[in-house]
This record gives C-alpha cells, sequence and structure tokens, in this order.
C-alpha cells in the first residue's frame, strides 16, 4: 500500500507508443489553435469539425431523439455541441464540457484611424487581462469583422499568411527609456499608446491626413467599407503567425491563445471519439476574459434554454437532470514557473508534464468568488481518472493572497449543477505567446474521454 502521495510525470511514464500518441495529438491541437485566434474562428472551426463528424445546426423548435449530434453557434461567438444518448436523462443527468474561446488581445476602438507624422495608426482597447509592455514591438495580425450599411458582415483576417502584411505597435528605444525604467512595469506602457501603425504612404494631391486618406481608399478597394463602418466592427489585433513547437525535443508549444482552447480542443476531440451513451453537451463560451457577461458569455442563459430544449424533447423534468448533470470547467491554471518561484506554493502548485490539473477552488484571497468542489465531486472524478489510468495533478493558482483568478465554474455550479475546474497548466498565461506542453494537452484528452465512459 502507498501512503505517501507522489506527483508524477508524463514523460518519464510514458512509453513509445504513448509518446507517440502525445505528438499525433499535439499536431491536431496546432492545427485546431491556428485556426481559432478569435471566438468567432474558433466557433466557425469548430462547427466545421463537428460537421465532418455528422453533427447538424441545431433548432431550438425541433424535438431531439437519441443519436441526434447537434452544433448551435450563438451569435457567431459561442458555440454548444450537443449529443443525445440513449440513457435516462432524468436519472444519469447531462454531461457538460465547458470551457471558453476568447483570449486576451487589442480590440479596435469605434474610431480607430488617424495620421500622425506621415504614419496611419489604428488606436485599440485591450481586451482581457493583459500586461500592455508584452504587446508592444511584434507582428500583430488584424482579425475579425465589420458590417457595413445594409450589407453583410465582412470577415477580415491580415496578417497570417507569409506573404501578408502585419501591424506593429512601438516602445521607446533603450536609449531613451530612463523615464519608463524607472515606472511600475504595470505603467511603463500606457493604455493610450497601444496605436498600431498600419501605413505610410499619402495619397499625392492631399494636403491633410494623405497617409489615413489612401488607407481609407484600400480598406474600400478591399472590402467595400468607409471610415464610419468601424463603428459596427468587431476587429482585433492578436500575435500574428501560428503555434511553434519548443525545444529541442519539441515538448512544449508556444502559441497564442493556449487559455482557454487547450482546454476546449481536448474537450471537443473526447466528444468525437467518445462512444458513451451519456447525453453531452460541450459549451465554447465568450467573454471569459472579461467577465463571462453577455449574450455569448456563460453567464448567459442561452445554457438553460439549450438543456431545457433537450429535457423537453425527451419529456424529462429539467430540474432534476440539472440536479443529476455533472460539469466539468475546463481552464487553465498557472504552470509552476521556476524562474518566478517567489509567486507560487510548491506543494500546492501545478507542475508542466504533471498532466491535467484539478483545481478544487479557484478565486482570490479567502476563496472569494469561487465554484469550490465538494469533496463528494472531487472523489468523483478522481475515481475515474484513476481508474482509467490518467495521470492528473491538483493545483492553486499561485501563493495565497498574491492575485487569483476565476472560470465559468460557479455560473454552471450555481444552475444546481456538480462542477469541476479542471485545465491544463500554462506558462506565461494570457502573454502573447503562451506555453503549454504537449502531455499536458494530452492528459486533457484522457480526462475527458474518462468522463464520458
Ligand atoms: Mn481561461
Ligand atoms: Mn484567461
Amino acid at each position: 500500500m502507498q501512503l505517501e502521495y507522489e506527483r508524477k510525470n508524463i514523460n518519464k511514464e510514458a512509453d513509445a507508443e504513448t509518446l507517440k500518441k502525445i505528438n499525433a495529438f499535439a499536431e491536431d491541437y496546432k492545427l485546431f489553435l491556428n485556426n481559432s485566434k478569435t471566438e468567432r474562428s474558433a466557433s466557425a472551426y469548430a462547427a466545421k469539425l463537428a460537421e465532418e463528424q455528422g453533427y447538424k445546426p441545431f433548432s431550438f423548435s425541433e424535438k431531439l431523439k437519441a443519436g441526434d449530434k447537434r452544433y448551435f453557434i450563438n451569435r457567431g461567438k459561442n458555440i454548444f455541441l450537443i449529443k443525445v444518448g440513449k440513457k435516462d436523462i432524468a436519472k444519469h443527468g447531462v454531461k457538460i464540457m465547458a470551457a471558453h474561446v476568447d483570449s486576451p488581445r487589442l480590440d479596435l476602438k469605434p474610431n480607430p484611424l488617424y495620421e500622425d507624422c506621415g504614419m496611419a495608426y489604428l488606436k485599440t482597447h485591450y481586451y482581457g487581462g493583459i500586461k500592455k509592455y508584452q504587446w508592444t514591438a511584434l507582428p500583430l495580425a488584424l482579425h475579425g469583422v465589420v458590417v457595413p450599411a445594409g450589407g453583410n458582415p465582412i470577415e477580415v483576417c491580415v496578417g497570417e499568411d507569409a506573404n501578408d502584411p502585419v501591424f506593429y505597435i512601438t516602445d521607446i528605444l533603450p536609449h531613451l527609456s530612463q523615464e519608463q525604467n524607472n515606472k511600475p512595469i504595470a505603467s511603463a506602457i500606457s493604455a493610450e499608446s497601444l496605436n498600431a501603425i498600419v501605413g505610410g504612404v499619402p495619397e499625392k494631391e492631399e494636403e491633410k491626413d494623405g497617409v489615413k486618406k489612401a488607407i481609407l481608399k484600400l480598406l474600400n478597394e478591399k472590402y467595400g467599407i468607409t471610415e464610419v463602418d468601424f463603428q459596427c466592427s468587431e476587429l482585433c489585433f492578436v500575435p500574428a503567425g501560428g503555434a511553434r513547437d519548443v525545444g529541442f525535443d519539441r515538448s512544449l508549444i508556444a502559441a497564442y491563445g493556449h487559455d482557454d482552447k487547450v482546454c476546449a480542443y481536448p474537450e471537443m476531440k473526447a466528444l468525437f471519439d467518445s462512444d458513451t451513451q451519456d447525453t453531452v453537451i460541450a459549451v465554447f463560451a465568450d467573454k471569459e476574459e472579461t467577465g463571462s457577461d453577455g449574450v455569448t458569455g456563460m453567464q448567459s442563459k442561452v445554457i438553460l434554454d439549450v438543456i431545457e430544449t433537450i429535457c423537453s424533447s425527451l419529456g424529462a423534468n429539467p430540474i432534476e437532470v440539472r440536479y443529476n448533470s455533472k460539469c466539468v470547467s475546463a481552464d487553465v491554471t498557472a504552470g509552476y514557473d521556476p524562474n518566478f518561484a517567489e509567486a507560487y506554493e510548491k506543494r500546492n502548485s501545478a507542475y508542466v508534464f504533471g498532466g491535467t490539473t484539478i483545481s478544487k477552488y479557484t478565486g482570490s484571497r479567502g476563496k472569494a468568488s469561487t465554484n469550490d468542489a465538494s469533496a463528494e465531486t472531487m472523489a468523483y472524478f478522481r475515481d475515474i481518472f484513476d481508474a482509467n489510468g490518467v495521470v492528473w495533478q491538483t493545483g492553486e493558482l499561485g501563493k495565497t493572497d498574491l492575485g487569483g483568478g476565476g472560470t465559468v465554474a460557479k455560473y454552471i455550479a450555481n444552475l444546481g449543477i456538480d462542477t469541476l475546474d479542471i485545465g491544463v497548466p500554462v506558462l506565461s498565461m494570457h502573454a502573447p505567446y503562451e506555453l503549454i506542453a504537449k502531455a499536458d494537452v494530452y492528459s486533457m484528452y484522457q480526462a475527458m474521454l474518462a468522463f464520458l465512459k
């Protein structure tokens, strides 16, 4: 009998066959990431993958039956994947897998375009919790939609193709940084200086704002839009380029937006690969990074509407169904970073290569604003993960009282559904390029397969 708890390292324990599977899974994940830089593109790409698996568009007025597979894109920015099983949902509930597909970035302001000193700029308003100094001096791509008067949404994506131009926000040179160097890091770059350079060739005959006018002309030729159409757009700058393997042994992946596509993807893949007879809802939400508000956020009633549509189709009592349901709220947690050891409590941190991480609670200070899964819920998941050979660990988000962070778990738990926080440990969370281990995203996939089994 083993009396002491011992942490595991997946790469140490894995045989050659498992390492091969880990690497193959990582290739598929990178493809998803590269096509999913915003919640809109993630929802659209997830729908495409679901269609390939036989999923059909969902309608609130249809009568679902066992065996049905549906997808529902809520206002373009939040997707539900629904698989109706044979098991009695009143007795077994539904299994819910939640994650979010929005990531921190730089949104454009409603009146973003201006010219200064022969350069055209776009003004941004940051979205989510970023460290502003990290977003200067790197290539940026522009993603999103514009809706012109009386027209349909026009998709914009510039900066991802190798032949595309990119955009750029400057930082002050070190030679002139004496004042900046003495500022606290949070104010070293101000929000109002996050203005991206987008051009420099003027319309020759124009006396004033020739570059701005030239850019507007280019935009009009390419997209048929005018300056006022920025007011009806959702455009954002994200780091340009795709996910990259990290390390001589390629054991990690650096990419924009691991948080939280690194949890959404394994959930989706597990749903596709599982032959479960439970009824399953996978929900990939928007707006997590700004508090889960709004019609596409996890606080929206849309998830209740989806559950109730399933219940009324199958003639089940929705209250009973919710009471018997289980949810995994999958979101990244902070991986222990030896470079910043002072921010972590070593015994209760999540370790990279240590597997998918259960956080009994998130939140901050005295467990404010958290779901805090019960001992019984923790035990339920421990038993199914252990029975299926999933390597997993527990982790807190750093030292108590140093900060904290929330997830969507509490919004689902508030509906009367037992919910567990689980996710992949990330290094440099919310940086333009975040870092995860291939072994950990694979462990997340195995955990979700076990949950659905
Ligand atoms: Mn997250
Ligand atoms: Mn986040």
